[in-house]
């Protein structure tokens, strides 16, 4: 619902009402050249006047003239760090002076975030992990814990990178919904918009002015036009029967020619939560714990059932990823696993492009 216009100069006030509700405010801050999520005092540590240049293997901000804060496409992660966390101990066990074992359940408290500048993108991959995390009889207490406390502020896309492809899997560039609050950065300000109860009440107080018909359209017209400007895409938003009817295509062998198996694409991915477990031990076996920490499915431990490698080379891990992302999440989850981010082009040190593979892939033919 739209609240109002808040001028561009009286952007810290929607900071200052946040950290005065006891927020901790995490937004995007430019880092050793990139784009990540920081905590955020004040409106000057966000990237204002930065824009990023982004195709397959490649990311660049570069300085421009203008004032936005928000005139970019995404940065190197998404959400997921903040609720998935990379490493955590789940439990830890101590042995007692009878020699009886104690487990108990690590559970930090974590303090309420509030994270500015988040993408549609970005939005639609944290209702996927929300559904995993949290859409089965029992949480997941840890993602739990984290996400209850989450007050997002959504900026709708007026600036998509040259890897971006949220149009084509139908969740971007505008924010649809799971914000509290979403805004339409215009060069003078924002029209804010609300997405909850308590996103309402903390713009309350904040003397939003009307908005007026002409920011209105302009903030419409970004839109259509950050969308048109998207020149990749997913053939189609289910590729579950052409994926699955063609794993002995060689297109899988020549993208396992280029892939390093390094893992980034899952990294970056804001869906991807594979993890794998550690368990550590005092030496005198006085006291433990057992950890989770991401996994990767290009890694050889991942593949490893029973002693058995079940993907033993880069192309049988490569086809999993891709199969399981685009393909076999309709089955889990009702869709695919990808949102369209393009972060695993980006951050490709091979460059492989996830649309382009697809497309070679679905197309059945077998020159690729
Ligand atoms: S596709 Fe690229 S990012 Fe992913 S594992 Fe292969 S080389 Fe690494
Ligand atoms: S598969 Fe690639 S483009 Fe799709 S959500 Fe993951 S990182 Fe983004």
């Amino acid at each position: 619902m739209e609240a109002g216009f808040l001028q561009h100069g009286r952007f810290q006030a929607l900071l200052d009402v946040l950290h005065g509700c006891g927020y901790r405010c995490i937004g995007p801050q430019v880092r050793d050249g990139a784009i990540v999520y920081d905590a955020l005092s004040t409106c000057r540590e966000l990237p204002q006047g930065v824009r990023d240049l982004q195709s397959a293997g490649s990311y660049r901000l570069e300085r421009t003239s203008g004032l936005r804060y928000f005139g970019w496409a995404n940065g190197l992660q998404a959400l997921k760090p903040m609720v998935f966390a990379p490493e955590e101990t789940l439990w830890r066990v101590q042995r007692a002076d009878d020699g009886a074992l104690r487990f108990s359940a690590s559970r930090p408290s974590f303090a309420n975030l509030a994270v500015i500048g988040v993408r549609a993108c970005d939005l639609a991959a944290l209702a996927l992990l929300d559904r995993h995390f949290l859409g089965t009889a029992v949480a997941d207490p840890c993602y739990a814990a984290r996400r209850s406390g989450m007050f997002l502020v959504a900026v709708h896309c007026s600036d998509p990178s040259g890897s971006c492809f949220c149009a084509s899997t139908g969740d971007g560039p505008q924010a649809s919904g799971g914000f509290d609050l979403a805004l339409s950065e215009l060069d003078e300000g924002f029209i804010v918009e609300t997405g909850s109860a308590r996103g309402a009440d903390t713009v309350a107080g904040l003397g939003l002015e009307p908005v007026t018909a002409s920011q209105r359209d302009a903030a419409a017209r970004q839109i259509d036009t950050a969308r048109a400007r998207q020149r990749r895409g997913l053939p189609s938003r289910d590729l579950r029967a052409a994926l699955v009817s063609n794993p002995e295509h060689p297109r899988w062998e020549q993208v396992a020619q280029r892939c390093l198996a390094c893992g980034n694409c899952t990294s970056v991915c804001p869906t991807c939560f594979c993890h794998a477990v550690c368990d550590s031990m005092e030496l005198d076996g006085s006291a433990g714990a057992h950890a989770r920490i991401w996994d990767s499915c290009f890694t050889a431990g991942h593949s490893q059932i029973h002693g058995l490698t079940v993907r033993p080379d880069t192309r049988t891990r490569y086809r999993q990823w891709l199969t399981h992302k685009l393909g076999s999440w309709h089955e889990q989850f009702g869709r695919s696993g990808c949102v369209g981010c393009g972060r695993c082009i980006s951050w490709c040190p091979a460059g492989i492009d996830i649309t382009e593979e697809a497309a070679a892939i679905c197309s059945g033919s077998s020159d690729g």
